[in-house]
């Protein structure tokens, strides 16, 4: 698919070499893009989430958060501690449910949002476009607009300011992932600590593995494959076309306003206004190529959709720029769907949610997102679990009694150091035996296992099925755990 090179018409009049989704050849020389900045409702949409993303990321592992047992860190994973400390919650391994329910949540909503928007996700709030995004933010602050990123491109090495402005921007970049990279390892310690640890040489080796290896990855997908990664690594881009619908709303050219009968001409004498232009069969499309030039991608959406364009909106933005220039109505590039281009008097665009596929993914969300919060408003303060011993299931002994053997595990993720007592319903008095573990004092975040026996005389163990541990914390929280008695039958 990917190969194809066109030459586009930019404002100031150059030819502009862009690469192309075609039937072309597979393998060709990339040709670097070098987008135009505008402005619009969608540039502004992608900024704002860019800054919150930013935002959010990067400042994160030093936003304070007190804690009795832990680093005063509102998100940090504890991997010695074995749990994460997300605000007030406390994920440990066990919760693996969670993890699980939030990936199942996650691809639900990419298949919402795909089916209803098209590849909106990729346009506005994967990690590749964003970080591409700021790379493009210096570059575009140390080399200046596009016109002047072209003619430094074109300079040799040997010229001072190519040297000087390029320089500078590589250097941004490595400084960028570099800081990308360390605010990841941050999360895993307690930020100030760890930042220390990183600068003196104190910190273990994987923080430094990590560093780089991210610094290099952030380095080589944001500055250098760029488009590269959603074209032909994201497997994301390539399974998208099946949750497209006709009804989709996603970035279209309207050909048939755009190129009329005699197709689509620059705006020369004679042909800049809009009735003059239909006088003579020609489209609102005054050939500009500002659509083109803005793309970050490097396609013309004037070619039909393409698997390549990522649905960010930008190019919608030029096109309305440019229609508000000429004074033709806005929305000869627009989110609308393929059925409402197709009608001869394409309707106001809106989202169609009415479908069974777009309703499934919606209430699947809602009942996911509904199930999630509930089972973690509803966590019990501690973990417990009752294993028999069964090697062996049962002891006789001297005295003709029968021994059964228990093993309880208990977890306290309360947050808080707790007290549990532990008693047993069903058996007979002095039955239970925890040596000195009635009670037991239990930090936050450790487990203590017990060991308990029941000693029965023949006669009652042979009546006896079933007893329960019970097991309660000061809270007034307890749980009952059922257990068999084994003997001789
Ligand atoms: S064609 Fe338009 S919407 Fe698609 S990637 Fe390019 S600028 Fe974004
Ligand atoms: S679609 Fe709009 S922005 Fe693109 S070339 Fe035509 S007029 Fe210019």
């Amino acid at each position: 698919m990917p190969g194809r090179q066109t030459l586009s018409a930019g404002p100031e009049g150059k030819k502009v070499q862009q690469p192309q989704s075609s039937d072309g050849d597979l393998y060709f020389k990339r040709i670097p893009i070098v987008p135009r900045s505008i402005k619009g409702p969608f540039r502004r949409f992608k900024s704002g989430l860019l800054w919150l993303s930013f935002a959010v990321y990067f400042l994160l592992p030093w936003l304070p958060w007190s804690r009795h047992d832990a680093p005063a860190q509102a998100v940090m994973f504890d991997i010695p501690g074995r749990r994460y400390l997300i605000f007030d919650l406390i994920v440990y391994p066990q919760d693996i449910f969670w993890l699980s329910m939030l990936l199942f949540i996650a691809a639900v909503l990419l298949f919402f949002i795909t089916a209803l928007f098209g590849r909106a996700f990729c346009g506005y709030f994967c990690f590749q476009t964003l970080w591409t995004d700021a790379f493009m933010l210096l570059e575009k602050l140390f080399q200046g607009e596009r016109p002047a990123r072209l003619r430094l491109m074109r300079e040799p090495w040997s010229n001072r300011e190519k040297l000087l402005k390029v320089g500078a921007t590589r250097v941004a970049w490595v400084l960028l992932s570099f800081w990308t990279a360390l605010t990841f390892v941050l999360y895993f310690g307690y930020a100030p600590d760890l930042l220390v640890a990183v600068f003196t040489g104190q910190a273990a080796a994987a923080a430094y593995i990590t560093t780089a290896a991210l610094s290099f990855s952030t380095y080589a997908a944001a500055a250098l494959l760029r488009e590269h990664v959603c074209t032909f690594i994201c497997p994301y881009g390539r399974f998208q076309s099946a949750m497209y619908d006709p009804e989709t709303l996603t970035v279209h050219y309207d050909s048939k306003r755009g190129e009329a009968e005699a197709g689509r001409a620059v705006a020369r004498a004679g042909l800049r206004g809009r009735d003059e232009r239909q006088g003579k069969g020609h489209g609102d499309c005054v050939d500009c190529g500002l659509c083109v030039q803005v793309c970050p991608v490097g396609i013309d959406i004037r070619d039909g959709l393409q698997a390549n364009c990522i649905s960010c909106g930008l190019c919608v933005d030029a096109c309305n720029n440019i229609m508000d220039k000429m004074g033709y109505p806005r929305g000869l590039v627009r989110y609308d769907s393929e059925v409402n281009l197709l009608k001869p008097q394409p309707e106001p665009v809106r989202p169609h949610w009415k479908s069974l596929k777009v309703l499934g993914y919606g209430v699947s969300l809602i009942l996911m997102c509904a199930y999630l919060v509930y089972d973690i408003g509803h966590r019990q303060s501690f973990e417990h679990s009752t294993q028999q011993i069964r090697q062996p299931l049962y002891v006789t002994l001297s005295d003709g009694s029968i021994r059964n053997r228990y093993q309880i595990r208990l977890t306290n993720i309360s947050g808080d150091e707790e007290v549990y007592t532990i008693s047993a319903r069903g058996l007979p008095e002095g039955a239970l035996d925890l040596g000195n573990f009635r009670t037991v004092h239990i930090r936050n975040g450790k487990s203590v296992i017990i060991q308990a026996s029941v000693q029965l005389d023949p006669a009652r163990a042979a009546a006896l099925n079933e007893f329960e541990f019970v097991i309660g914390n000061s809270k007034g929280e307890v749980v009952v755990d059922t257990a068999r008695f084994f003997t001789r039958k």
